[in-house]
């Protein structure tokens, strides 16, 4: 067998794409998407930076901030999650923060660059009364002039609507992985009640913030369906986090061996080239990534970070590392929603 028939070729993607280049595509199938990770990755980071530039300006990044407004003692079963009240982890169950808590945070973060203030709660699923605080925060937090996004869990339809009546502009809630292999790494919900809230969000006019999680032990069909679940929703979500698993003792994924970084960088490409408008977030996992490793990755179309020292309750890339990181590379920080506010 020779090389080139054990690839898809280069022109085969190109036709794909240019055939598409006006449109945004919602009908890929698990094995054009397999075919797409066979691609030589110089290939697939070209035209992932290609299609990247048609819709973002090149070289800018834009900075989030993530903090845990709700720490610990979830009920949900996640095994890659030191927050799982199941597991014996050195994360320990504390109280919601109050809202000067929050606020001083996203000062602090509006004031290191961040144009979005995230803020998660480990919840099965916010109670009414929780989410009329959780509102509290995304108003004073929005009248900094950040974007808000929030992760609470489940929610129930008239709860989406709340949150965009508080002004959210963006909620998470990942897939994590493939449908089947869905309940090997969570058993307390399904993926069918994920999509649910994704649709909730959506219906409620909040942009979607959408990903997943690679080296949970999943195969490569696995990463080749979750981007096609997500790239064939009725709209692509706005933000695709892609996170690199980041081992935690105490967890059932303690012992994970680290992802193939080639792989990684392959699946970030992959995710442009099928959701070119939108922004695909290099996530969890970047703190042990080094820094020709996040280079390939903004240009294989990563045009996200979070950044400071913490991300949830896991290490993150600190602000002297990602600074120093972005002068060398030549990338600036993407400052749209704070000049916008
Ligand atoms: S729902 Fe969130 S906080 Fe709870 S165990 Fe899963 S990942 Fe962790």
């Amino acid at each position: 067998m020779t090389e080139s028939t054990n690839y898809a070729t280069y022109e085969n993607v190109e036709n794909t794409l240019s055939a598409n280049r006006d449109d945004l595509r919602y009908d890929w199938s698990v094995d054009e998407v397999t075919d797409l990770f066979k691609l030589p990755l110089m290939d697939l980071v070209l035209q992932a930076q290609l299609v990247h530039r048609r819709y973002f300006e090149s070289n800018k990044v834009q900075l989030s901030k993530l903090i845990s407004v709700k720490t610990g003692g979830c009920p949900e079963d996640c095994f890659y999650c030191p927050q799982s009240g199941h597991y014996h982890t050195d994360v320990a169950a504390e109280k919601i923060l109050a809202l000067n808590e929050v606020m001083k945070q996203a000062k602090q973060a509006r004031d290191e660059g961040a144009s979005r203030f995230c803020m998660g709660a480990a919840w099965r699923n916010p109670s009414d009364k929780d989410l009329e605080e959780v509102c509290a925060m995304v108003e004073g937090v929005r009248d900094l002039g950040l974007e808000t996004c929030a992760t609470l869990g489940m929610l129930t339809e008239p709860q989406a609507k709340r949150l965009k009546q508080s002004g959210l502009d963006y909620y998470n809630h990942n897939l994590d992985t493939s449908e089947e292999y869905y309940s090997e790494i969570i058993t307390t919900r399904t993926y069918e009640s994920r999509l649910e809230t994704v649709n909730y969000v959506r219906g409620a006019g909040i942009n979607v913030c959408c990903g997943g999680i690679l080296g949970m032990g999943e195969k490569r069909a696995d990463r080749a369906e979750l981007l096609a679940n997500l790239a064939n929703m009725d709209e692509h979500p706005e933000s695709v986090p892609i996170n690199m698993l980041i081992p935690v003792a105490g967890t059932p994924l303690e012992d994970q061996p680290r992802f193939d970084s080639i792989e990684f960088v392959s699946t970030i490409a992959i995710a442009k080239m099928m959701m070119p408008a939108s922004v695909i977030r290099l996530s969890a996992g970047r703190e042990k990534m080094s820094d020709e490793l996040q280079a390939l990755c903004f240009l294989a179309g990563a045009s996200s970070i979070f950044v400071g020292e913490k991300l949830l309750t896991a290490p993150n890339s600190g602000p002297t590392r990602d600074n120093d990181l972005f002068a060398r590379l030549g990338i600036n920080r993407d400052e749209r929603a704070v000049m916008g506010s």
